[in-house]
Order: C-alpha cells, then structure tokens, then sequence
C-alpha cells in the first residue's frame, strides 16, 4: 500500500507534471476536458482489479455483482441522459465504438461513405490511413468551398452512385449543426444504415442546445470524455433493438474483451453528473463562449470556417494573418496556451503544416472561465499570432512570455484540484 511517489517517482514526477501543466495552461484542445475528482477517483478505483467478460447479469467470470452495479448504473443514466432504449458502454474509446459498429453492420470489402478527413470528419469514417479506409470501399463526401457546410447534394449524389451499406456523419473538426434529417431521407432512398458520431457534441446534445441525432440515426456513438467530460472512453447508442443486439455482440466478444470497468464505473458518475440541471448552465456557457472566442479571432484578423460556430468548436484559418497550423500551436504552447493545428477545407498545405487551428471552450468552460474570459484569451492567442506574423517562425520571444504572464494569472484566479 505505498502510495505512488514512495513506490515509483519517477512516474510520480510525470504525473505532478501533467496536473501542474493543466493547472497553469490555458486549454483549447476541442476534444478535451477537465473531469471531476469524483470520475477521477472511480477511474482510480479497485474495478481496475476485474475482468468482467460479457453483459450484467451475464458474465463469463464469478464475482461480477459489484461490476453489474455500476455497469447497470451507466447504462441506465445514458439512456436518460439521450433519451434511448439502448446503450451499450464498455468499447474502450471514440475508435472501437465506431470499430464495433462496423463489424455489426457491414463486411469487409462493403462501400462505406464519411465525411473527410480534410472536411472535418474522423480517420475512423474512412480515411485512407485507417482500417476504416483500408477495409472498405470508403468513399467521403466535403464541405461546400463557399459555406463550408456540409454539401448534402454531393452526399445524395455519392450515396445514389455508389450504394453504401452505410452512410456516417459527424466529425472532429466540423463547428455546424448537421442536418440529421437529411441524411436520414438519403439512408432511407439508398437503403443504407445511418451512424452518427456525435463524439464532439454528445455533451451538447446532453444539455439540450444541440438537435439528437437518435431520432434520425440507426445507430449513434460517442466518446465519453469530450464535451461530456467523463473518462477516456466509447459508448454505442440505438432504439433498434436488433441493432441492439448486433452491437452487443460485435463489442464483446466481436472487438474487445474484458471491459474496462474502471472506467465505466467513471462514465456512470460522469453521466449522473450530466443529469444535474448545472450541467445545462455549463453547456450553454461551452457554446456561448466558443462563439466569443471566434469572434474575437476574427476581429483580429483570423477567418472562421464557416463563419462561426454552432458548438463548442472553431476552426480557425490563418491565411489572412500568413501563418501556419504548426508555427501557431508551437508558438501557444510556449506562451501556454495549447491547441491543435488543423487543416482547413481544401488546405494547400500538408497535414503536417496545415493552414489552421482548431480551438475549443469545454476544458476552459469547465474551469470556470465566462465570456470575458474567452474574450481575453482570443486578444491572448491574436497577440501570439501578430508576433509571429512579425518576427516569423520562431515567435516573438517577448510576447510569448509576456502573454505567458497573463495566463498564469487568469489560471490562478480559476484554479482547478487544488485540494
Ligand atoms: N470520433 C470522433 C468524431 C472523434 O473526434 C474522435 C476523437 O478525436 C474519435 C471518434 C475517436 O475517439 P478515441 O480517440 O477515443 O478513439
């Protein structure tokens, strides 16, 4: 029963890093959060100890009881929480999760649609890189290059042509409302199935300012630890039962074994948090502040893909202030500000470089930080992104640390596990 620093300092040193990094850094990464000490203590439970083969009431080992308890208790808050007949929790991540639904619903070799990577889907939607892209006959659909909405004609278009098995929407990096509805009326004509990765909106969706893709979708994914804020980790959704039932079967023992049950008895407490009316104020100030935050970028300077946002994210392209993805969220991070390059639609540049940043208001929303806050933090990353402007790819050394003053100090009036 020693604790980690006594029995191993080293790793111990990595983790006092990471919490005084998140502590003292101004987080934009979209895709992130900040969870409560609750999640992170049942993640840090003794569940970590059980193999748990199989379903609630149906597991392939003894002492499961415990196990069904809390397994019980996620599905059963998910299913309030979207309003669906449904849930299966255990796939280990956002990836299996749409891994799972594959293997349920197509074969190797079938045609699969997803919006592009370039576009702002995921590389599980089947980008050339991935088993999504190398299994299947992908073929993706974009963005318009003027709206940058989705181009739902080019969808209907490639779905009449090429005959998927199954059609998916959804993205990483795509800051709009999606027209369930519409790509429900395309399954529908082509005799597709239709998935939803709402991995980015699902906490949205949760708080009620973002439409349900349940009503339109077959089946619906997720990551748990997004707008969320739960654990690391995947969850499938459905009111088809046979989907149901195919999805069961495709997780475990199709994809994965044990089940992580640490984890889901973090996304039981993460679900229970989202049922409390706080977690739609927390929502509402997500959204608002993201759209304050691509204003402010945009006053100084900075396209916004599309023109703003409808969720907690933007896309923000940088041509007009000439820099790149890569010098930009080198040049934040050293002035403490993390975030992620990003291409844009129809990038000229590489993935690598990429024309783009990709900008978020969960983690900073959660810390407490309103929409002064989020206004401060745009002339923040605009300040960094001038000096670069000025003095080229090595920043400017004076305003980075300069704008580094400014973050430790907005950080430090909204603290986080400081006990
Ligand atoms: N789907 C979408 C839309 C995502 O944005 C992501 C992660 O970024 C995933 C799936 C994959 O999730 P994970 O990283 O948990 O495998």
């Amino acid at each position: 029963t020693r604790s980690l620093a006594d029995a191993d300092p080293a790793v111990f040193a990595g983790v006092t890093h990471e919490l005084t990094r998140e502590q003292t850094q101004i987080e934009l990464i979209a895709s992130e959060n900040i969870v409560s000490k609750a999640v992170l203590e049942a993640q840090g439970s003794v569940f970590t100890n059980k193999y748990a083969e199989g379903y609630p009431g149906k597991r392939y080992y003894q002492g499961c009881h415990p196990s069904d308890e809390v397994e019980t208790l996620a599905i059963d808050r998910a299913k309030q929480l979207f309003n669906c007949g449904y849930v299966n929790v255990q796939p280990h991540s956002g990836a299996q999760a749409n891994g799972a639904v594959m293997l349920a619903l197509t074969k190797p070799g079938d045609t699969i649609l997803g919006l592009s990577l370039d576009a702002g889907g995921h590389l599980t939607h089947g980008a050339r890189a991935a088993m999504s892209g190398k299994w299947f006959n992908a073929v993706q659909y974009g963005v318009l290059p003027d709206t940058h909405l989705i181009d739902y004609d080019q969808v209907e278009r490639l779905a009449v042509e090429h005959k998927p098995t199954l059609i998916i929407t959804g993205g990483s990096a795509y800051p709009r409302v999606i027209d369930f509805e519409r790509f429900r009326a395309i399954a529908d004509k082509v005799g597709a199935k239709l998935m939803v990765d709402m991995a980015h909106f699902a906490g949205i969706v949760a708080g009620g300012l973002h439409p349900s893709p349940l009503p339109f979708a077959d089946v619906v994914t997720t990551t748990t630890h997004k707008t969320l804020r739960g654990p690391r980790g995947g969850m499938v959704l459905t009111n088809d039962e046979g989907v149901a039932k195919k999805i069961n079967s495709a997780v475990f023992p199709g994809l994965q074994g044990g089940p992580l049950m640490h984890v889901i008895a973090a996304k039981a407490v993460a679900f229970g948090e989202a049922l409390q009316p706080e977690f739609k104020g927390y929502i509402k100030a997500v959204v608002e502040n993201a759209k304050v935050l691509a204003a402010t970028l945009k006053e100084r300077g900075a396209e916004i893909v599309s023109g703003g946002t409808d969720t907690h994210l933007a896309l923000v392209d940088l041509t007009p202030l000439g820099v790149t993805g890569r010098d930009a969220d080198e040049a934040l991070e050293r002035a403490g500000i993390t975030c992620n390059k990003n291409g844009i639609p129809n990038d000229p540049l590489p993935p690598v470089k990429t024309s783009g940043i990709r900008v978020g208001s969960p983690a900073g929303t959660t810390r407490g930080f309103g929409t002064a806050e989020f206004r401060e933090i745009g002339h923040m990353v605009a300040d960094v992104l001038d000096g670069l402007k000025s003095k080229g790819e090595g920043g400017d050394a004076g305003v980075e640390a300069e704008v580094n003053t400014r973050v430790r100090a907005l950080c430090a009036r909204f603290p986080i596990y400081q006990d």
